[in-house]
């Protein structure tokens, strides 16, 4: 492994004696080669970070994080794919919540599917871009803040700023897509479901060709990865499946076979499998709600309406008075929609979500559909 000392962060804060810190963590990029080289190169040599990537290549390169205990360096692994043949730049970003588990795992089929020869383009993955989030296993970084709301970032602001900063910087700069894997918070189940914005030019082609069931055409949150790169006019999408700190069979297929079908329709890989080659049937909407707990109690979900069909009038749930004295309360769909995520929590208190439910002109194309793509997806 060979490393070279790059640049430095300063950060500086408060320890818990109150006594002022200034500490500088050193950038340290390290990189392994593991491809060989090649004798014809239609591509260009790729520089990310100082470093110098051939054609039909892959490096990995040791970005430094700021250290939880100051003892111990810790590195975030950027992972470097360049293929012989031009095309696009690609970043597939995961575990932003350090408790998204699904998608590290989904990057780590992906990569068992990426060709170098057959690439065209050039694929950048951090299969963990929160490393204190993930081994403290919180959807947060150390310093208690929220990496996916601390986009753009800054160099000279908090740790969390800074790591944004680094990853817009030495990541998102170089790409012209993206995509930002993540499951429901610690408590809630998605079903597989893509956000995007499609005021970006070329984001909606983009966001179809992941043939996701359901597209969630949303507004972007602020300090979210996806605005600031929807400032730079770069596409994104954010997928959405599965829970915090588990693994969903299901839903690691679907972001595979999602990213798959991404790479094919912008011409990276080749691809063999028909259901990746066919036309997507996504369904778009801009609408979708969270139905709230219309009281405090342990809740009683009536029957199994994840991922399914709503009627307006349907009741989802009951909740019952923990000590047994007032009636139980009914949970009723306000509207007809499709369940794309659900709180998973037994005991809740009144206001809390349970059932987020989108709606669509057409609900009939898109319960048939949805059926389809679980069947597909579970023999897969
Ligand atoms: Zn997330």
């Amino acid at each position: 492994m060979d490393r070279s000392v790059l640049f430095s962060l300063e950060f500086s804060h408060f320890n818990k004696m109150g006594f002022y810190l200034d500490l500088s963590y050193y950038l340290e990029i390290g990189m392994q080669t593991l491809g060989k080289d090649i004798a014809i190169m239609t591509n260009k040599i790729f520089t990310l970070a100082k470093h110098e990537i051939k054609p039909g290549t892959k490096q990995v390169i040791l970005f430094p994080a700021p250290n939880i205990n100051m003892q111990v360096k810790i590195n975030i692994p950027v992972h470097v794919f360049h293929g012989k043949k031009k095309g696009p730049k690609l970043f597939i970003i995961s575990a932003i919540h350090g408790d998204e588990l699904n998608s590290i795992e989904i990057v780590r089929r992906v990569h068992e599917h990426i060709n170098l020869k057959k690439l065209s383009g050039t694929i950048i993955t951090l299969p963990v871009a929160n490393i204190h989030g993930v081994i403290m296993q919180t959807r947060y970084l150390s310093d208690k803040r929220d990496l996916n709301r601390s986009f753009p970032g800054a160099k000279k602001g908090t740790l969390a700023a800074r790591l944004a900063h680094g990853i817009m910087k030495q990541v998102v700069s170089h790409c012209d897509y993206g995509i930002d894997l993540h499951t429901g918070a610690l408590g809630r189940m998605n079903m597989p479901q893509l956000r995007a914005d499609f005021t970006t030019p070329g984001t909606k082609d983009f966001a179809k060709s992941f043939n996701a069931p359901v597209i969630l055409n949303s507004r972007q949150r602020d300090g979210s990865l996806r605005q600031a790169v929807g400032k730079l006019g770069i596409p994104l999408i954010v997928y959405e499946g599965g829970e915090a700190l588990r693994f969903n069979e299901l839903c690691i297929r679907a972001g595979v076979r999602g990213i798959l079908s991404v790479l094919h329709h912008l011409k990276m890989l080749p691809s063999k499998d028909p259901k990746i080659r066919n036309k997507s049937k996504s369904v778009v909407t801009n609408t979708s709600r969270w139905l709230r707990a219309p009281a405090s109690g342990l809740v009683e979900p009536l029957k199994d309406v994840f991922a399914r069909h709503v009627k307006k009038g349907d009741i989802l749930a009951n909740i019952h008075d923990p000590f047994l004295i007032n009636p139980s309360i009914k949970v009723i769909a306000p509207f007809e929609g499709i369940v794309i995520g659900q709180a998973l929590k037994a005991m809740v208190t009144e206001g809390d979500a349970l059932f987020h439910i989108a709606s669509f002109k057409e609900i009939a194309g898109v319960r048939a559909y949805i059926d389809e793509y679980r069947e597909e997806i579970s023999h897969q």
